[in-house]
């Protein structure tokens, strides 16, 4: 059994790090727990060598780079910081138990759980699991370890094709393998993509990897005309899509409506001090972006505040005012 905490944050995603920092800033003790080994949720785990464009004060900022300082933000009043661990239930009295066996008191919960714990959708080969590490991946952390590399990525969305794009500044040779020939990504990517000198194997499917130490090949099937041909590469990326589920958090008797937590408008769910804040909350009007989930972070901290101090004001004053470490 850890320390009571004053508010226990379940993940660590750019909403939660927001709600972190905020509840620092209102003298709250914090405990973040994420179920991912990093923090900054979908930043850093599905779109991190991607640019966002609607953040307040930065025209044009890598995710990577928001997440970064998000997580300076979040934990600059030093909350505890639980990584890869899940949590799993909710007692009544307020204990998280979480998937490593932890159990994590708290007077609140705020819950910015996101679309809940990810996984990649896998190729769905036998073998698949075990070419992981050697030149199998879902997604793309460092553009940097890919230099050099021949490439194949599988899929035909958005993050398919801004891989494809950024890779092929670093890597030898590029080629896109897509089981159609229409392409879900945004026009405008795709043109990109097409103007340089990336391949494409249409209305394929991959059969099989081969390698021994490192992957040396890929078999393709033809959707249509089921031939095989194989194609040379060291590198497969993965990019059909991810699988998310709430999990635990369906069973904490909160009401759910279409995988999302519902909320009123203090973003207070049907438990008695328990928020839901960010993409996992749902409520009339509900936007999923980064900007409003802030706000709605701020707005549930400073009511759990004054659940917890009934005297504390609801009004935390302005950041500008206040003496914050630089
Ligand atoms: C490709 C792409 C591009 C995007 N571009 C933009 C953009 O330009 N601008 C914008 O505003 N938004 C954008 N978004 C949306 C934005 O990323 C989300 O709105 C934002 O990440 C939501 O933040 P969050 O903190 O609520 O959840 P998330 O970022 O999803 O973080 C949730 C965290 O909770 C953790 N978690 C879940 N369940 C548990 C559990 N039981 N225990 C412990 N941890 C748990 C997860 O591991 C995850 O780290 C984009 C999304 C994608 C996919």
């Amino acid at each position: 059994m850890t320390d009571q905490v004053d508010v226990t944050i379940i993940g660590g995603g750019p909403v939660g790090l927001f709600a972190a920092f905020y509840a620092g800033l209102r003298n709250m003790s914090v405990r973040i727990i994420d179920s991912l080994p990093e923090l900054g949720g979908q930043l850093t785990a599905l779109y991190p060598e991607k640019y966002v464009y609607d953040m307040p004060g930065f025209p044009k900022i890598l995710a990577k780079d928001l997440a970064r300082e998000m997580a300076q933000q979040g934990t600059q009043f030093s909350p505890q910081v639980v990584l890869g661990d899940t949590a799993e239930s909710l007692s009544e009295d307020m204990v998280i138990s979480t998937r490593s066996g932890l159990h994590m008191p708290t007077k609140t919960v705020i819950i910015s759980a996101g679309a809940g714990a990810f996984s990649p959708t896998k190729i769905g080969l036998a073998d698949e699991e075990s070419w992981i590490g050697r030149g199998l991946h879902y997604g793309v952390r460092h553009l940097a370890d890919f230099a050099g590399r021949r490439v194949a990525v599988i899929g035909g969305g958005d993050s398919a094709f801004d891989w494809a794009l950024a890779l092929s500044e670093v890597a030898s040779n590029v080629c896109i393998v897509h089981r159609r020939d229409g392409f879900r990504a945004h026009e405008d990517t795709v043109a990109k993509v097409k103007a340089l000198p990336v391949g494409f194997h249409l209305f394929k499917t991959v059969a099989a990897i081969q390698g021994d130490e490192q992957i040396s090949a890929i078999e393709l099937e033809d959707t249509q005309t089921k031939e095989r041909s194989t194609i040379e590469c060291d590198t497969v990326i993965v990019n059909i899509g991810f699988k998310s589920s709430l999990g635990p958090l369906k069973e904490w008797g909160l009401t759910i409506e279409k995988n999302q937590i519902v909320v009123d408008h203090l973003y207070q769910t049907n438990r008695p001090g328990v928020f839901a804040v960010g993409d996992v909350c749902t409520f009339d009007g509900k936007l999923k972006l980064i900007a409003t989930g802030v706000g709605e972070a701020a707005t549930a901290v400073c009511v759990a505040k004054t659940l917890i101090e009934p005297e504390a004001r609801l009004f935390p004053g302005h950041s500008s005012d206040m003496d914050l470490p630089a």
